[in-house]
């Protein structure tokens, strides 16, 4: 079998090689490591022949959907490295209540789709991560809390093996590549090429409050947001967030509390909490009870905080410790923290659901609390001091915390537990059944 289309071969060497790979990740720092070829599949057969290349050669390979990973964990020296950006299509069953899409659907397509029906699926919070890498690793989206991982709305993915086979995996048939498809993110030893979701009606109303506070006020307010921690009804998405680059008047946090609900009256009466926070009087912006959508928040929101001609790294922790431990730590980012717009996110994400809502999945580790750093620069002799601080500052946060985030993860220089250990040797044994040669590469920092 052979490439439908050779030029979409590109191999090092070739005068669109360097301008190809640097087009493989969102941001500007492009690690130096250099594929042998990049394959830019357009179809299913395509994948199965990029797989027979990476066999016959005797190469690795590694597979990129929307290039949103943050260390660029698709880039791999000496690999064939599948792009299946292209393969974008999707189908919607509105009577049955399910979908489905290809891995270089983005998140926020598939958001604008489903809105337009008066459907919804956990889609993240920004507009070009695509669905390949966000539902292989967990999937943390708008309203998760309630409905959970976006992987845990996934039931069923079509696939390639390591053999080059063409399958389908479900609760019922291959059982076990469809637990590790939910779950493995940078680590599957598989290409999905096709996604079946779930899909709900989408909440009637979507309500939003925003708040800046000054600096000073950062130690009132992370204690606060600590305190109401798993109480925070689980129907409200809630980020604090420092981005220095939102004010021209010095350090701020925002807090911003978006609620989903089945009407006016119940999404304000939910957000009254912000509005009780003990520091309320010292925010100097406040927008309350703001109907929104989640296309607005993701596009004139979020994606605010992201800017793709930087150099990025990011690295996070799940933590339930208490906020006087947490505290020096968190101090000590802030005391030191990098010029805007390197931001940090704390998010309330555990709450007390009945009855507990972990599937059957490799996924499996989350906690009361998530807080990351994700450090922008500009000048590559930086590397070195940006990526020390941020993994440095976690690293010291590391005793605090049960583990990391697939979607933010920081392996290579952080290596720490992403899943259960129970799921890691299961991981692991799966790897070795499904992919004996070991065609697919592993995490970045794993090996
Ligand atoms: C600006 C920004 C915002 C983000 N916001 C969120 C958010 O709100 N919520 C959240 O959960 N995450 C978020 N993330 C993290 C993001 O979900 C992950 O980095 C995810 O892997 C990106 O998916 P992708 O397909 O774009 O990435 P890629 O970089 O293409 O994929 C990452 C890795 O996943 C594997 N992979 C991807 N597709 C396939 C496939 N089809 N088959 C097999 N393996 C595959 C590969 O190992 C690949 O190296 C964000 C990242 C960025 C950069």
């Amino acid at each position: 079998m052979s490439i439908s289309f050779p030029t979409r071969l590109v191999w090092r060497g070739d005068e669109r090689y360097e301008q190809t790979r640097r087009e493989t990740l969102w941001h500007a720092g492009l690690p130096n490591r250099f594929p042998a070829v990049i394959v830019q599949a357009i179809d299913v057969n395509d994948v199965v022949a990029a797989i027979h290349l990476a066999r016959d050669r005797g190469l690795q390979l590694s597979v990129r959907s929307g290039g949103h990973s943050w260390a660029g964990t698709f880039l791999r020296d000496n690999v064939v490295l599948l792009d299946i950006s292209r393969l974008r299509d999707f189908s919607i069953d509105r009577e049955a209540m399910t979908g489905s899409a290809q891995p270089g659907l983005k998140g926020s397509e598939l958001d604008k789709i489903l809105m337009a029906q008066g459907l919804w699926f956990p889609t993240g919070h920004c507009t070009n991560v695509c669905l390949g890498g966000y539902l292989l690793q967990g999937g943390f989206g708008w309203n998760g809390r309630e409905y959970g991982p976006a992987c845990m709305s996934v039931i069923g993915v079509e696939l390639v093996t390591a053999e080059g086979e063409v399958c389908y995996a479900d609760e019922k048939q291959n059982a076990d590549l469809f637990w590790a498809a939910r779950g493995a993110g940078p680590g599957f030893f598989a290409v999905v090429t096709r996604f079946h979701i779930k899909v709900y009606p989408r909440s009637l109303v979507t309500m939003n409050n925003t708040y800046v506070y000054p600096a000073e006020v950062f130690e009132e307010l992370y204690r606060w947001a600590h305190e109401i921690g798993r109480a925070t009804p689980a129907e409200i998405h809630m980020m604090l967030l420092r981005d220095d680059s939102a004010s021209t008047a010095g350090p701020i946090t925002i807090l911003s509390a978006t609620a989903f609900a089945g009407g006016e009256e119940e999404a304000r009466a939910t957000l009254s909490l912000f509005e009780a926070c003990p520091a309320r009087k010292r925010a100097v912006v406040a927008e309350v009870n703001r109907p929104t959508t989640t296309v607005e928040l993701t596009a004139l929101g979020t994606d605010r905080h992201f800017d793709a001609t930087k150099r990025y790294v990011a690295d996070n922790i799940w933590t339930h410790a208490t906020f006087d431990d947490l505290l020096p730590g968190l101090q000590q980012i802030v005391g030191s923290f990098p010029p805007a717009p390197t931001f940090m996110e704390w998010m309330n994400w555990g709450y007390d659901h009945e009855p507990p809502r972990q599937a059957n999945m490799a996924y499996s580790l989350e906690d009361d609390f998530h807080f990351s750093l994700y450090t922008a620069w500009d000048n590559p002799a930086d590397d070195a001091k940006f990526v020390g601080w941020t993994t440095e500052r976690l690293r010291q946060l590391e005793p605090l915390s049960t583990g990391t985030q697939l979607a933010d993860e920081n392996l290579i220089n952080r290596p720490v537990r992403f899943v259960s250990d129970e799921n890691l040797r299961r991981l692991d044994a799966l790897r070795t059944r499904y992919d004996p040669q070991g065609i697919f590469v592993s995490w970045l920092g794993r090996p």
